[in-house]
């Protein structure tokens, strides 16, 4: 997990989801103990916002040959869960 550039504690899993997940507007991850804030790196919001988007159309374009409505929208649902989920992960932090 990602560790506080300040006083390299590590940020809770759950701290990190919650800087992602408010509509995505990508709020600062505090650090509990110094209380430093951490913004997302351009590069990190790029690869969540192309994982959520290109790949579902790329998806439903070869994959899915008849169109359903409800089937892509349930996959893209699960898709975009799954990204966040394992998004913090893949973030990176500048000062
Ligand atoms: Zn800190």
């Amino acid at each position: 997990m990602k560790k506080c550039l300040n006083c390299k504690k590590e940020f809770k899993y759950t701290q990190v989801l919650r800087s992602v997940l408010p509509r995505f507007k990508w709020q600062l991850v505090s650090c509990n103990d110094c209380g430093k804030g951490h913004k997302i790196t351009f590069s990190s919001r790029s690869v969540v916002s192309i994982l959520i988007t290109a790949f579902p159309i790329l998806l439903v374009q070869y994959v899915f040959q008849e169109p359903s409505f409800f089937r892509d929208l349930l996959w893209f649902s699960a898709w975009v869960i799954t990204i966040l989920a394992i998004s913090p992960y893949i973030i990176k932090y500048k000062e």
